[in-house]
């Protein structure tokens, strides 16, 4: 390109000032649409293009005054003259440059560059292209890929950028990385119950106080929904200790409670710790390795910090192939129900059964259902199988019906993801509808954690529930921190005592007291309690002796196929009759005495009496027999080894409230055995050696005793239960009224209606009662006959209008000319139908001039 140019070293622009007049090579210059500049060997701009111009907002007489170092300020004069020599030695080349506009905007530029003698002297000519737009979309994307968008910190993919960095250095200077996985499992529930909006707030605060424990060029990482990882990398090595610590500084700042929005938040953590390189060979395994050392925390309980171990992450692989076999098992049909059956400990009859899900996976073997419905729960799969065993057991249990089999309920575990299901009431009347299972034989249960998750939404959902008549129980009860009278405004009807509270027989009283509690306070909210896990007579009698209403248990039966289940019911299988608490039974005598010879003595003088005498060595020999018999009266020595007689008394006082305890004793320890009597724990105090007439006379006592107090409480359960239907049916009396009157109100308003209607209508209408009774003249049938009160409450045979009689007597439907008064009318009689019932006729007359 050659350029005529005034070669005189001047600061005048370069073209302009060296051409005359505007010739084609200037105009073409110009006006080209690219930035085009040419600068000397000094940075200074000898050209400048109206391209240019526009783009950094300058005027083109102003450019031409300025230097490259004003337009590129990270330009230094003594690096241009490098560049000019390059430029002249290597040919053209393109480079990337920030040039500044006009308002102080930093464009980003990509330059074309070539060396251009003009008249002897070096000069660059150099078009320019904006490229910030460009550039910034790549910015942009290159955020989207590496950067979580709301906390602004490291994504994963950035963060294994950086563990693999770290890593290859910590390599060369043979030192260790840490790798810290963290989980707040509250922000997912947070997001979904206080909104998006309070989470996020949460999570920058979060990400502020986590930022504050890092050091060295650590990195804090975030994949969302909670789940951070930390990246420790120092100048130092980083052991087991210095990762704990930093765990623990962790821990505590995500720990300590805050405030956001009026609401108190106080958040759990869990967090996993994996060192670079002891517990991975690879640098793209640590972070895995640090989630798997995470599960292992939050397996541990809550806050818990754990560090990777080989163990940890087989657990963590078998669960990976659980989750994955479990998204097919249920259309590959390895999903199936059993059903373990629930008595009424009253009758012995099986009154429900419960369904169990099970997974036979062709794989993994039988899974029990801890093992994967956590797993379905957190994937969300939980939904779909859930919905599947509600309509497989409403099939089952209305097949059972269609059979003929005794009525029982059908229950359901409820998974805390359903329960958040706004439609579920809908859901299971649909279910019931196709299945025509009625709703009183369905019942779910439902855990007391799942209540205190979203106490007001869950509330309502169960009351939608209940309303269609699906009874609800409260299952695990006691496991958990929430105590009854807090449900008191659930719809609930059966509390189930988790199976861990279920009393073994030999357990200290104040185990089985908890039971009891449970027990009394449900009764005094008129709720039945239902034990589960009950494997032995013992436990069995120990829940009767304490009026738990019903059972469900190995005792009785596991969960079984349909097939074993159908045959239980067929037959009526039920409690053995000893097993109940109010069956008559033998008198039972329990003798307790560290000497053979006083118990043989006492045997034989007892024995005529016909009670069935069971006897023990000791008071842990007497606590054993206690499970194994239904004792009515025991009669304890008070000096024996290992506890004494009033000890065993006191405890059984605990176990079996409704025993009557007598102690026999040569040793009159009187004031330990007038507290025990003061206290209730013993009924009587014998003293040995002893009249045999008189100990006779004694026991036969007690047994009446007991007798008596058994048959109050007989009457009091019959009264409670009594109460209970009566309160039930209260309550559906109650309902029912209200529907009713609100039908009359409904039925007293379109009579109402009616009755204008009729009133209004321009023709004489009569109505005629099922009697054959006037029961109603409108105003023209009033005029017509002069009156009403000379008609209503008239037969109509005693009318005297023969043609409206025999109208009457047609009630044909038809038209008939008839004659009334002197006036003519078409008439119709109608008979007047409603539930089958004749309710009587109508009788229009319509004047024939208007017809
Ligand atoms: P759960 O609702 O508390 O069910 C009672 C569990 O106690 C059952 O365990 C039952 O087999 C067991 N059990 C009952 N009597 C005895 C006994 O005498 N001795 C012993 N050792 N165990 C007894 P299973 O079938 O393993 O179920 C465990 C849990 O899995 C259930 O506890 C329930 O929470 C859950 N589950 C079972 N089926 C389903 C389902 O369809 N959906 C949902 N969401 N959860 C289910
Ligand atoms: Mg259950």
């Amino acid at each position: 390109m050659h350029v005529p140019f005034d070669h005189e070293r001047s600061n005048a622009p370069l073209l302009k000032g060296g051409l005359a007049a505007p010739n084609l090579q200037e105009f073409v210059l110009d006006r080209a649409p690219w930035p085009i500049v040419v600068i000397d060997t000094h940075g200074r701009l000898r050209y400048a293009n109206e391209a240019t111009a526009a783009m950094l907002g300058w005027p083109r007489e102003q450019l031409e005054t300025m230097s490259i170092f004003d337009i590129a300020p990270h330009r230094r004069p003594d690096m241009w003259a490098d560049s000019v020599h390059m430029l002249k030695q290597r040919g053209p080349l393109t480079l990337s440059s920030d040039w500044q506009t006009s308002k102080g905007e930093l464009l980003s530029l990509e330059l074309h560059a070539c060396f251009m003698p003009i008249a002897d002297m070096d000069h660059i000519l150099v078009f320019a292209r904006d490229v910030s737009a460009q550039q910034r979309a790549l910015e942009q994307a290159f955020r989207l890929a590496h950067i979580d968008e709301l906390t602004g910190l490291p994504n994963r993919k950035m963060l294994q950028d950086r563990i693999d960095k770290e890593a290859l250095l910590a390599i060369q200077e043979n030192r260790r990385i840490g790798l810290l996985a963290v989980e707040i499992k509250e922000i997912r529930h947070i997001n979904e119950s206080l909104g998006y909006a309070l989470g996020d707030q949460l999570l920058m605060t979060l990400t502020r106080r986590m930022s504050s424990c890092l050091r060295g060029s650590s990195v804090l990482a975030h994949f969302g929904e909670g789940e951070f990882a930390l990246l420790l990398a120092q100048d130092s090595d980083v052991d087991d200790d210095v990762a704990l610590q930093v765990g623990r500084q962790i821990r505590d700042v995500l720990t300590t409670p805050l405030r956001l929005e009026h609401q108190n938040i106080q958040l759990t953590c869990d967090i996993g710790i994996a060192i670079f390189p002891q517990d991975a060979r690879e640098p793209g395994h640590v972070l895995r390795q640090a989630q798997v050392a995470m599960r292992l925390a939050t397996a541990q309980g809550i806050n818990q910090i754990s560090f990777y171990t080989p163990e940890a992450n087989a657990r963590a692989s078998a669960q990976q192939a659980r989750e994955a076999a479990l998204h097919h098992a249920l259309e590959r049909g390895e999903l199936f129900l059993l059903y373990q059956p629930q008595i009424d400990l009253k009758t012995g009859q099986i009154v429900g059964v419960e369904a169990l899900l099970r997974w036979r996976s062709p794989v993994l073997g039988d899974v029990p259902p801890d093992a994967f419905i956590p797993i379905a729960e957190c994937t969300g799969l939980i939904l779909p199988i859930n919905n599947w065993v509600l309509k497989s057991a409403c099939e089952a249990a209305a097949r059972w019906r269609q059979m003929g089999l005794p009525a029982i309920q059908m229950a359901i575990n409820l998974s805390p993801r359903q329960l958040r299901q706004p439609d579920l009431a809908s859901t299971i009347q649909t279910i019931l509808m196709q299945s025509g299972l009625p709703p009183q034989q369905l019942s779910i249960e439902v855990t007391e954690g799942m209540l205190m998750d979203n106490l007001e939404q869950v509330s309502k959902t169960l009351a939608d529930i209940r309303s269609i008549g699906i009874d609800i129980s409260l299952d695990g009860f006691g496991t958990g921190c929430s105590n009854l009278s807090s449900l008191r405004n659930l719809p609930i009807n059966v509390i189930k005592v988790d199976r861990s509270l279920v009393p073994d027989v030999t357990a200290a009283a104040r185990d089985v007291s908890i039971t009891r509690a449970i027990i009394n306070m449900a009764h005094s909210m008129q709720t039945k309690v239902m034990a589960v896990g009950v494997e032995s007579e013992g436990e069995l009698a120990l829940l009767q002796a304490n009026r738990c209403d019903l059972m469900q248990g190995n005792f009785f039966s596991k969960p079984l196929p349909e097939e074993e289940l159908l045959p239980l019911l067929r037959d009526g299988k039920h409690l053995p009759s000893e097993a109940l608490g109010h069956q008559a039974r033998q008198r039972t005598l329990l003798l307790v005495d560290d000497e053979d010879n006083i118990v043989s003595a006492l045997k034989r003088l007892l024995r005529r009496d016909g009670y069935n005498i069971v006897t023990a060595n000791s008071g842990a020999q007497g606590l054993q027999r206690l499970a194994e018999h239904q004792v009515d009266v025991i009669v304890s020595d008070q000096r024996m080894p290992g506890m004494t007689g009033v000890e065993f008394l006191r405890q059984t006082k605990e176990l079996y409230p409704q025993t009557i305890r007598l102690v026999l004793s040569g040793y009159t320890e009187l004031q330990s055995i007038t507290d025990a009597i003061n206290e209730g724990a013993i009924y009587k105090f014998l003293t040995k050696p002893w009249d045999d007439e008189r100990v006779r006379a004694h026991i036969k006592e007690a047994f009446e005793q007991k007798e008596m107090a058994d048959e109050n409480r007989r009457l009091d359960r019959e009264v409670q239960q009594a109460n209970l239907e009566l309160a039930d049916v209260n309550r559906r009396l109650k309902a029912l009224l209200a529907t009713q009157s609100e039908r009359i109100l409904k039925e007293e308003a379109s009579l109402e209606i009616a009755r204008d209607a009729l009133e209004n209508i321009p023709c004489p209408v009569v109505g005629i009662d099922q009697e054959g009774m006037v029961s109603f003249m409108n105003s023209d049938a009033d005029l017509l006959f002069d009156g009403a009160a000379v008609l209503l409450g008239m037969h109509i045979d005693d009318v005297s209008c023969p043609p409206l009689t025999r109208l009457w007597q047609t009630q044909d439907g038809c038209h008939h000319d008839i004659e009334v008064h002197g006036r003519a009318y078409r008439a119709v009689c109608r008979a007047m139908k409603g539930d089958a019932h004749s309710r009587g006729a109508l009788m229009v007359l319509m004047p024939i001039a208007d017809c």
